[in-house]
């Protein structure tokens, strides 16, 4: 679905106008087109400071230019006029509250510089591992100042986004930076994420057609972020098996046939699915290297007038038919060794919504799913994670009121609603091998939503 107030403030003449009526003006945001490259910064301006000791900033400096970066250590390297495409912090040194004074330093001369669409990323220390109480509150600290760039950000298209990487997991930083710097990332912002050496790697991830060779199962593929997500797996070179129920096996052939993917009609549901899934990739494949659990419904009631079918239908979809299909995947040994799982969350499993009791359940459900299965799998080199979507434009967005469609798409710091398409990128980033360092973890796809901040 289009967004017009996008449309209507990005054409100089209705620009105006929008500007006038004193409605919000979202700049278009620029997407990635395509797949992984070798240098996804080339020709971007890097800036990188850092508190003094960070343990991040050598491993920051070498991949930011083996990313292509131009790096630079002081503004004073550059022309006064020249914009600054990625501010990137290290926080890691950090000890003290007075240490957080660099932070300020750094930041507070050169935001203005930042190019539209640009990128700022902080790293910082994991609090739980931090010696004294001290440098826990000042690493975390750190968060708060991100989201709040964010906020300010929001209006030039840029995001802000927070690394909480430990000493031991600092060589885990390549994927994620890549994430975050590039046109990768466009709809998450003010988000955290951790890196961490919890599951087991086996040789140095692939950067290009990082899925080449592997088999992908997206579950809910015939349309929307399911199909935006085996399209964007196609792009890496990813075998895809897109499911969905039976009654939209012809919708969902269409969908994969420009992807080369293999279609498999069954209701996830079904008392058989598990089994009929495990056959199916035995037939066509050397076991799973990725799951999207992508399918869901919404059956919006409030709770006095919610049914037990809706209630029961919901839970079923959106939660049982996941845990019984990876458990029965698992037992099966159908996951490779290094698999990762990403299971569809929601922001409305992050902070409830009128009408939602079923919905949120299951979506909150999710987060602790992919937290309690992250460490049980971790030494086979398997990680779990889930993407929470925020206002996402697809056909379950566009049958909601007028109002409350609007306020959903403008209540975020980019004031526009996202693509199935950025959800996609976020999806393909956890299930890469470059995020290996991230597991049992929820990354928003919400352009910092102010619903559940
Ligand atoms: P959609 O309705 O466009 O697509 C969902 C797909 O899942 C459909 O093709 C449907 O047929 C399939 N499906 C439903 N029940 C199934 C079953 N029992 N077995 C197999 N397939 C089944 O929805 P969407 O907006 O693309 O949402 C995809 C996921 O993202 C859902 O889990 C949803 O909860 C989540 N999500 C969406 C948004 C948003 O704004 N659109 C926001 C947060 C989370």
């Amino acid at each position: 679905m289009n967004d017009y107030l996008v449309d209507l403030a990005n054409r100089p003449v209705t620009g105006e106008f929008v500007k006038k009526l004193g409605l919000p003006t979202p700049l278009h945001l620029v997407r990635a087109e395509g797949g992984y490259v070798a240098q996804p910064l080339a020709g971007k301006v890097v800036l990188l400071g850092g508190v003094k000791g960070g343990y991040a900033t050598t491993a920051l400096e070498a991949e930011l230019k083996a990313a292509g970066a131009d790096v630079v250590r002081s503004v004073v390297a550059l022309a006064d006029e020249q914009k600054i495409d990625a501010l990137v912090f290290d926080a890691s040194g950090a000890q003290e509250p007075d240490d957080l004074t660099a932070m300020y330093t750094f930041f507070h001369p050169v935001v203005g510089r930042m190019a539209k669409q640009g990128r700022a990323l902080l790293v910082t220390g994991v609090p739980a591992q931090a010696a004294t109480s001290a440098q826990a509150a000042v690493w975390r600290g750190v968060e708060g100042f991100t989201r709040s760039l964010g906020k300010e950000l929001g209006k030039r298209a840029a995001t802000a986004n927070v690394l909480y990487v430990g000493p031991a997991a600092v060589d885990r930083i390549a994927g994620p930076l890549r994430f975050f710097l590039s046109a990768h990332s466009t709809y998450v912002d003010g988000q955290p994420l951790r890196v961490d050496d919890s599951v087991v790697a086996s040789g140095t991830p692939a950067l290009t057609e990082v899925f080449a060779g592997k088999t992908v199962l997206v579950t809910g593929a015939a349309r929307g972020i399911g199909a935006a997500t085996a399209a964007r797996f196609a792009d890496e070179g990813a075998q895809v098996i897109g499911l969905d129920i039976p009654q939209d096996l012809e919708t969902l052939e269409k969908t994969l046939a420009p992807l080369g993917g293999l279609a498999l009609g069954v209701d996830i549901t079904d008392a058989a699915a598990p089994q009929a899934i495990a056959a199916f990739v035995k037939e066509h494949a050397k076991g799973l290297d990725v799951t999207v659990h992508n399918a869901g419904v919404t059956r919006d009631k409030t709770l006095k007038n919610m049914s037990d079918k809706h209630w029961n239908m919901v839970l079923q979809i959106n939660l049982a038919a996941i845990l019984r299909i990876d458990a029965h995947l698992h037992a099966k040994k159908v996951y490779n060794d290094g698999a990762r799982i990403v299971c569809m969350s929601s922001i409305g499993g992050i902070a409830g919504n009128v009408g939602q009791t079923n919905y949120a359940t299951t979506k909150a459900a999710l987060i602790g799913y992919v937290a309690a299965e992250a460490p049980r799998h971790a030494a086979r080199g398997i990680g779990v994670n889930a993407v929470a979507p925020g206002f996402i434009e697809t056909r379950m967005t566009a049958a909601m009121p007028f109002m409350i469609r609007e306020a959903g798409r403008r209540m975020n710091s980019l004031a526009q609603g996202g693509q199935p398409e950025d959800v996609a990128e976020a999806v393909c980033f956890l299930a890469s091998p470059g995020a290996v360092g991230v597991t049992g973890q929820v990354l928003r796809v919400c352009g910092q939503s102010l619903i559940g901040a």
